[in-house]
C-alpha cells in the first residue's frame, strides 16, 4: 500500500496551500499570508509567473474547447482548483450546453467554494476526491453515475501532477485512467519543468518543502514516461506559451503542456 502525503485538512491558515497560491496569482481573494508569501516570493524571481497562471488558463479553455467542439460531452477536471472564470464548465458549455463536468479536487476548502458557486448547476459536480487514489474515483464517477466511461471523456490534469511525488506514482495514475477513457478520449495537462529558473525552482521547493504545495519539477522525457500509451496530438510536450500562439514570451517558470488522446 502507498503512503500518501496527507491532503489538506480544511483551512491551516499558516501552511501554505496550491490552491490559494494559484488564487493569490491569479488575483482572487482566497487566500493567506503564508500562501502570499511563497506567491510573492515566486513574483521577486519571475514576475511574470501570473501572467503564466493566465496563459495555464488560456490552454485549458483551448484543451476544453478542442475536446468540445470533437464532440466530447463529458469532462472531469482534475485538481480543479478555487474556481476562476471561465472555468471549465462554462467553456465547455459554450459549445454544448448538456456537457457534464465533474471538478476533482482534493481541498476542502476548493470544495466549499465550487460547491457554493456551481451546486445549483445540475450538470456540474464537484466533489472531494484524491487523484492519487484513482480506483477510488473512477469507482464513485461510476456507481454515482456521473462519467459514462462507455463513451469518450475528456481529462484535465492543469497543474496538478507536479504536486505528485515519484513515490505516489503519477505515471500509474495516468495509466489507469487511460485504462477505463474510451477510444476517443483525450487528456491535456500542463507540469513544472525542470528548465524552470534555477533560482525559482530552489526557492519555491524551500518554501514549500513537506506541504501540499511542494513541487516536483521534471524534464520533459519525465513528464512524457506519465503518459506510456497515449497518443500526443502535436506540437507535443512543450511550453504552453506554444500552444497558446508563436509570440508569447517565455517565463521564467516553465510549464509543460501536452494533450493526448486514446485511440
Ligand atoms: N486546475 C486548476 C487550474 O488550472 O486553474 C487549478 C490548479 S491549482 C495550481 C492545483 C490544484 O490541484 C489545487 O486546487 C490542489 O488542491 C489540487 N490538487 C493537488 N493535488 C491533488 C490531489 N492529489 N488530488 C486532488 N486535487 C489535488
Amino acid at each position: 500500500m502507498t503512503a500518501y502525503r496527507k491532503a489538506p485538512e480544511g483551512v491551516d491558515p499558516s501552511k501554505p496551500n496550491a490552491a490559494r497560491i494559484y488564487d493569490y496569482l491569479l488575483g482572487g481573494k482566497d487566500n493567506y499570508e503564508a500562501d502570499r508569501f511563497v506567491a510573492q516570493r515566486m513574483l521577486e524571481i519571475a514576475p511574470d509567473t501570473r501572467m503564466l497562471a493566465w496563459f495555464s488558463r488560456q490552454f485549458l479553455i483551448h484543451a476544453v474547447t478542442a475536446a468540445a467542439e470533437a464532440g466530447v460531452t463529458q469532462f472531469i477536471d482534475l485538481g480543479s482548483g478555487i474556481p476562476t472564470s471561465p472555468a471549465a464548465h462554462e467553456v465547455a458549455h459554450k459549445i454544448n450546453a448538456s456537457a457534464r463536468v465533474v471538478s476533482v479536487d482534493y481541498d476542502p476548502v476548493v470544495y466549499a467554494h465550487a460547491n457554493a458557486m456551481l451546486g445549483d448547476m445540475p450538470l456540474v459536480t464537484p466533489i472531494v476526491a484524491d487523484v492519487r487514489d484513482p480506483d477510488d474515483l473512477i469507482a464513485r464517477l461510476r456507481m454515482d453515475e456521473l462519467i459514462d466511461f462507455d463513451r469518450p471523456i475528456a481529462v484535465l490534469c492543469v497543474g496538478v501532477l507536479h504536486y505528485i511525488m515519484d513515490y505516489e506514482h503519477p505515471d500509474r495514475i495516468m495509466s489507469r485512467f487511460r485504462e477505463v477513457m474510451a477510444p476517443g478520449s483525450t487528456l491535456a495537462f500542463t507540469h513544472g519543468s525542470t528548465d524552470s529558473n534555477d533560482q525559482f525552482i530552489n526557492q519555491s521547493s524551500n518554501d514549500t518543502i513537506g506541504s501540499t504545495a511542494q513541487v516536483q519539477y521534471r524534464t520533459r522525457a519525465e513528464v512524457a514516461e506519465l503518459f506510456d500509451g497515449f497518443e500526443f496530438d502535436e506540437p507535443g510536450i512543450v511550453p504552453i506559451q506554444r500552444w497558446l500562439g508563436d509570440k508569447l514570451p517565455n517565463t521564467g517558470l516553465i510549464l509543460l503542456g501536452g494533450i493526448c488522446r486514446v485511440r
